[in-house]
Formats: C-alpha cells, structure tokens, sequence
C-alpha cells in the first residue's frame, strides 16, 4: 500500500496532529462556540457528530444535515478544517456536499464490510483524507480489511484512529485499549497515520491526559480529543469531553519524546535482550523435546493427552512463581495457558503419527 501523509495545506506536520471539537453537533450556538475558543487556542482541525451511532434507540441520535451547514459556518468563520463521522452513502455524499475536509469511519462501521464497501463506493474517485477508526471487537485483519477496502476506492490519504475495543469490564476503560493492536497495525503499515482517540478509550475526563501521553510515548502521529464549550451540558458522551481551556492544559502538560535516538547504552541494552531471547526460546524449544518424549510414553501406555489436574497444578505454581518474581498475575496465566497449548499440540502430533 502505497499511503500519503493526511496533507491538510496550512497544518503543520508535526506531533501531535491534533482534531477536537464535541462528539455531536447539537446547536449552531454550541458548535461556533466551541469552535471559536479551540481556534483561538490554535486547533485547526474540528470535529463534531452529525449522524450519531447509538447503542440504544431514544438517545439523541444527531442533527443531521442541519448540522453541515453549521460545519461551514465554522471553516468560513475560523478558517478550521472540518471533519465528520460518515457510516453510509448518503452520509458521503452529504459531508462531500457541505465541504466537509476530512472524513472518518467509526468503531461500529468500521466492523461491517457491507458498510465499509458502500462507503468506499461513494468516495470513489474522490481525494480526500479518511481516518478509520477500529472496529469494536479487536479484530486487526478488520481494521486493515477496511483500509484497504478505501485504498482500493484509490484514495490515498488514509489515516487510522484507535479508540479501544468493546468489553463487559468497564471498570477502568469505557474501551480496552489493548495498545498491541494498533502497534500491529502501524507494523503492517508503516505508512499510515496513526492518531489516538483518548475521549472513547477512557470515557472520563481524567484519563485523557494519561492515554494521550501514552500514545505518545507509543509514537502515535495525533490525537482527536472530544471538547465542548458546555460539556456537562452535553448531548452525547458528556463524561468525557473537556473545555477547550481544558484540552490546552492536557496539552501543555504532554511530555513528546524523540523517537529512541540510539545511543550506545541503548544499543547494549538491546543486545541484552537479544540474548535473553534467545535463552528464552532454547529453553522452551527443550521444554517442547521434552514433551514430546512424554506424548511418546502416553502413547505407548495409552494415557489420554490432557491430565486436568496436573495442568492445574502447573498453572497454579507457575502463576504463584511468576508473582513472587514481580510478573503480573494476567501475564503468567497468559503465558502458561500458551505454552501449555503448544505442549499439547506436539503431543497430539506424536499420538497421532
Ligand atoms: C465519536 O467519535 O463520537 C464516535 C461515535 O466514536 P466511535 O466510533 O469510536 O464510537
Ligand atoms: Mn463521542
């Protein structure tokens, strides 16, 4: 794939590339409101929903084209670009219409090809930056899926957003982040512009600052931070939309990080890690030998593969022993669980021969 960078004449291509405004357009009042504050603080990007994906039905579900003419408004009133969520055709073609700059994909649409297909039909032809945001369930072939679905629409400024991933535990995080899989991502394509949608991910005001300098320190190109100039007085998301006086501290207090310049004690540190690596790997390769010996032994003794018990135990002991060596408790059971399927799988191999 061959990717541009997002290209918006006038914006600065330098960490963080920054979007904001609210997660709705609600009144013209609120959203030239907004928008003139975070103009005034230097944003030149805004954001605001017009069509607004809702989980449940009776919720407010956007303004609607109304709303475009209000984005208008905005750019010709602060000289903004101005971005919007579209989820069909007729949403394309609508923020096409109204001149909206840049487009993004959500979480939700992100996840059906059907929609993701319609949309790439619609900008056909069309150059104009689009962000997509990954899709609800962590799925990253998905996510790429639908890059490339875009790609091949032939547009090329395509840019990415992670916003977490759906669970049942919302104790923290509205939205896992689960910073693997957008790391993955930028592996599999080094060219994308990858920003991070603090607001979603945490769904509270306090954990904006938190995530946004983790994602900086993950080397992510931007973020897209939800603001409103009321946000208790919100229609959608109020939890976690801040002021435009807000986002400036958030953002005065990032710290950005070169990316590793390498120096020497780096470099040793690096090898070091080589090495243990590779320990790491013999040792397990031998652990692998030896199961297979014992695959050979049930084999000949006709002893089933999986001994329940015994796996408890091993798990147990393993977890209490990585505890006790300052690993966590989620690393250990996940590690366990892995190596022991490997395990079987040799095993199942020798039985079967
Ligand atoms: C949004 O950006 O307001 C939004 C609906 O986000 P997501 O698709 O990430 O849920
Ligand atoms: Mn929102």
């Amino acid at each position: 794939m061959k990717l541009e960078k997002l290209n918006l004449e006038g914006v600065e291509d330098k960490r963080p590339i920054l979007i904001a405004g609210p997660c709705s357009a609600e009144t013209e009042e609120q959203t030239l409101q907004t928008a003139r504050e975070l103009a005034a603080q230097g944003v030149q990007i805004f954001r605001a929903g017009i069509w607004k994906p809702r989980t449940k039905p009776g919720g407010f579900e956007g303004v609607g084209t109304e709303g475009l003419v209000w984005l208008k408004k905005v750019k010709k009133e602060t000289g903004m670009y101005t971005s919007t969520e579209v989820a069909t055709a007729k949403h394309v073609y609508e923020a096409l219409k109204y001149g909206v700059d840049v487009l993004w994909i959500g979480a939700r649409t992100t996840a059906n090809p059907f929609a993701v297909q319609e949309i790439a039909d619609a900008l056909q032809g069309v150059d104009i930056p689009v962000l997509i945001k990954n899709p609800v369930n962590p799925d990253l072939e998905l996510w790429i899926g639908a890059v490339e679905r875009i790609y091949n629409a032939g547009l090329r400024r395509i840019g990415a957003i992670h916003r977490g991933f759906s669970s049942y535990d919302k104790k923290v995080y509205r939205n896992q982040p689960q910073w693997h899989l957008p790391i993955e991502l930028k592996r599999r394509i080094p060219a994308i512009q990858l920003l991070c949608d603090p607001s979603h991910i945490g769904g509270k005001r306090d954990l904006i600052l938190p995530l946004s300098q983790q994602a900086m320190d993950l080397q992510f190109d931007g973020l897209i931070i939800e603001t409103h100039c009321k946000p208790d007085e919100a229609w959608s998301d109020k939890d976690q939309q801040v002021t435009p006086h807000q986002l400036n501290e958030i953002l005065n207090k990032l710290v950005l990080r070169d990316m590793a310049q390498s120096t020497e004690s780096l470099t040793d540190l690096r090898k070091l890690i080589d090495e243990i690596d590779k320990e790491i790997l013999e040792a397990l390769a031998r652990r692998m030998r030896v199961s297979e010996e014992i695959g050979m032994y049930k084999k000949e003794h006709n002893i089933s593969i999986l001994q329940s018990t015994r796996y408890d135990e091993i798990l147990a002991k393993r977890v209490a022993m990585g505890e006790s060596l300052g690993m966590s408790t989620e690393f250990m059971r996940v590690m366990v669980a892995a190596i022991h399927e490997e395990s079987i799988r040799k095993q199942m191999d020798v039985m079967n021969k």
